[in-house]
Formats: C-alpha cells, structure tokens, sequence
C-alpha cells in the first residue's frame, strides 16, 4: 500500500534497500564471521533468534561495556536493547566482573551450596517482600517451575495467561484467543500435546472476563506480567490489579508475577511499587547482572503446600530443577547484583533518563504527525504503531509491523543505535548517557524523515 503506518512505503523500501547496502559495506568482518558460522551452525547463528534483526547478515560483536556494544568491524554502537533485559543493568557491570574473577578460580559447580546462597535469599526476601525462594537457569524455567509447584500445591490443573503475553518458553503458556476461541499457536515446532486443555486465556484489562474463568474453581494460577511488554506495551487500567487480586483471591486461585521485564521500575519491581500482593514472583534475565540465572520467590502460605506437596508424594523424581540449577558462579553474580548493581541509586538514573527518552520520542512523533504512541515503564520505554495505547494483547498484537520494525531498527543500526528486535523496545541503563539519548533521538528523527509521507 503507499501509505502504512502515516509512512509512504515506496520510500521507505528505497530507503531499505540503501539501508542493507551501506550494512553490508560497513560490516566486512561481520560478514566472514556470518559466513564461517554458517557451515557448522543450523541457521549460522547460536540461536536461530539471532537472525531477527533485520540486518542483511549476522552483526558479530567483540565486546560489551555499559551502555556499549562494540562489534566486530570496530563500531561503537550504543545500546539500547541490552541484551532484551539481561544487560539492563549494563553489559559487565563492575561488582559482577569481580564476583565472576574471585569465583573464577573457586569453582562452578558442585550441586552443592556456597556461602553465598543464603545472602542471596535475605537480600530477595529484603527487596521483594516474599520469604522463600528458589533458582533456575533462566526465566522459562523459573516459569515452568513455579507453576508445576502451584499446581501440585493447590491440586488445580489450569493455569490462566493474557492473550499475547510471553513467559519464555514453557509450553503452557501458547494459547492465543483467535476470533475469542483460546487455539493453540500454530507456529511452535514440535508441540504435540493439547495445550488449550490446561490453559485458559483471555484479555487483560477484561475483569468480567477474569470473574467467569476464575468462577469455574479449577484455575490453580494466573500467569502474569503486571505490565504486559512482549507485545508491545499493555498498561493495566487504574485499579485493574486490585479488582483483580480479589477475584482471585475470592476464587481460591495464586497470583504469579513475572517481574523479568517489569523490574524495569524499580529495585522491588512493578508489583512492590504499586501495592500487588502476589503469592509468587519470577525474576529472571538481570538479576545475576546478565549470568544465565533466574529466581522464583513464594509466600509462606504458599510455601507451606509446596513443601506439603513434596512430602504427600512418592519418593523420587519432582520434575523440577536441573543440574546446574543455584550453580556457584551465578550465585556470586546474584549476590553481587542485588548488593551492588541493582540499586536505588542506579534506578534514579535510569527512570529521569528513561522519561527524558520516552517525552523526546513523543516530540519527534509530532513533529513528524505520526499516528504512533509511546508508553514508558521505568527503564523501559516502547513505541508503537497506534495512535491510542492499546488496552488489551489484541489491540498491541494488530499495532505490530515486524517488516516496518526491521526497516526503523537497520536504519537506526547504521546510525550507531541499536534498539531491542521483535517490537520497539528501548531500555536505559546506569552507564547510559543524555548524549546518548540525543543520538538515538537524532537517528531516529533521520529514519523517519526518509520513510514518512512528504506533507500534504
Ligand atoms: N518472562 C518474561 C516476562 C519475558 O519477557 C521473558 C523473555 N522475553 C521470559 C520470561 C523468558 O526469559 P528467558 O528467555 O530468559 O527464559
């Protein structure tokens, strides 16, 4: 169409096309390093994820520090996607580097418990208001973990999840609402088991919609994100949780908070700083300051039935954990993280940093009269392809343009800016600076200018 988004597409596929070249020209070594990778990497890269960035080949990197990401043709980009969350504190933020360099030589792992296990539960148990607490190698599995102990805890089988949320990935969790009919997503590979038998969805933001599923008394928990970020953003309505926590409440059914993108807020996460009292919380991706790791806390009520639940069954097996689960080396960079990274002090400067981004972005937005919105939480800020913040998964999910994302994203990647892939997300974080907020906004402004519709 010649006109998508307020943009005139001819334009903006002339300026992709230029945008692909002067990627090629500037990247040489990227280049040899893609064409190496692909003879013995399925998809040539680690993570076939890792081809969705829009670029023509795989940007290879050297190395990362703080707000900074240098690659392998010697660019300094500035980085505003840390990672999506696991460098949200910075890439080898200081007291991490040195709790990995005092580790080092100490040893990784010995399925056994360093000293530093039971400073890292006081300091979670201190930050987020829950007592108890376990491990995990990354956010899925906190995830997966979680809601298996629940479900054991309170012998209910269906788990509630909002139509286009993300939880990594546990299974469980796939189900979209189609036409208002839960169906299964059609785009996971190998998935044989009927997931809309134990999961139920509907809209957030819908509470009439949370009364009637809960009311059928076999929803063990609702999975959530406080904020939902992974479709773009989805903001809860003004008392939307507190309504909400009563009905579950009311139900006999546990809330799950997901804080891994949402503790983008600010040191105890959203749920902490406006007043949701879960009875689980997950926190992956940041808080071993970018080690693989991720932790999930209960509260004691609900720790009592897990335990119980553990006692009640057979001897063997739980289904839960893996071997290099609470490992010495993540532990260090936890301890670290939450002692020294993740600070008061360090979220100051994120959050004045992050509003200065999310109102210059909106300038730029109107200075252009583009019908897009920007919505911003905490560190995190995401602007999106619709005039009106979207109130529900659906409406986020129809504001997505992956082909238009990849365009903004190559272009602002030439620019010396990278910003997150999949959506248009732009995290700060304590080593960013407002020069470098500037120069997002300065490519940004340049992007747009050459795809935007001339004035009529
Ligand atoms: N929960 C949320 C809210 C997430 O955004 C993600 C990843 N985007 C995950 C869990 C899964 O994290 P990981 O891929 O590190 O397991």
């Amino acid at each position: 169409s010649p006109s998508r988004s307020g943009l005139d597409w001819a334009r903006a596929q002339a300026f992709l096309a230029r945008e692909r070249a002067s990627f090629a020209r500037a990247n040489p070594r990227s280049a040899e390093l893609a064409a190496q990778a692909r003879q013995h990497l399925l998809f040539g890269v680690p993570l076939h994820w890792m081809n969705d960035w829009g670029t023509p080949f795989a940007l290879h990197v050297d190395s990362a520090q703080g707000a900074l990401v240098i690659d392998a043709d010697g660019h300094t980009l500035v980085d505003f996607c840390l990672g999506d969350t696991g460098a949200m504190l910075g890439h080898a933020p200081a007291p991490v580097a040195a709790a990995l360099v005092r580790q080092a030589t100490r040893g990784y792992t010995t399925m056994l418990a360093t000293a530093d296990a039971a400073a890292v539960g006081q300091a979670l148990s201190e930050r987020f208001g829950l007592p108890f607490w376990q491990f995990a190698l990354s956010a899925t599995d906190a995830n997966r973990y979680i809601v298996r102990w629940i479900r054991a805890a309170t012998g209910r089988q269906k788990l509630l999840v909002f139509n286009g949320c993300y939880h990594g990935t546990i299974e469980d969790v796939f189900v979209d609402l189609v036409n208002g009919q839960p169906a299964q997503r059609d785009s996971l590979l190998g998935q044989v088991h009927d997931l809309t038998e134990h999961t139920v969805v509907i809209e957030f933001n819908d509470l009439p919609a949370l009364e009637a599923a809960l009311k059928q008394g076999d929803v063990a928990c609702v999975l959530a994100e406080p904020v939902m970020t992974n479709i773009g953003m989805v903001l809860p309505e003004p008392g939307y949780w507190q309504a909400a926590q009563v009905l579950i409440q009311q139900h006999g059914a546990l809330l799950v908070m997901d804080e891994t993108h949402t503790i983008s807020t600010g040191p105890g996460g959203y749920a902490r700083a406006h007043g949701i009292e879960a009875d689980a919380l997950v926190l992956g991706k940041p808080v071993g300051g970018g080690v693989p790791c991720a932790v999930y806390g209960m509260s004691a009520r609900l720790a009592e039935r897990a335990v119980k639940a553990k006692q009640d069954a057979p001897p063997g097996h739980s289904g839960i954990g893996t071997t290099l689960t609470g490992n010495m080396l993540a532990m260090a960079a936890m301890r670290a993280t939450l002692a020294e990274v993740m600070t008061p002090a360090a979220y100051e400067h994120m959050l004045a940093l992050s509003a200065r981004l999310a109102d210059g972005i909106r300038q730029t937005l109107a200075r252009h009269a583009l019908p897009w919105c920007v919505t911003q939480m905490g560190a995190r800020t995401e602007f999106q392809f619709c005039p009106q913040a979207p109130r529900n998964g659906s409406e986020a999910g129809h504001a997505l343009d992956g082909e238009l994302e990849h365009l903004i994203h190559l272009g602002l990647l030439n620019r010396g800016v990278m910003i997150t892939p999949f959506h248009n997300m732009m995290l700060v974080c304590p080593q960013t600076t407002v020069a470098q907020v500037e120069q997002l906004l300065t490519a940004l402004d340049e992007v747009i200018s050459q795809i935007k519709a001339p004035a009529s």
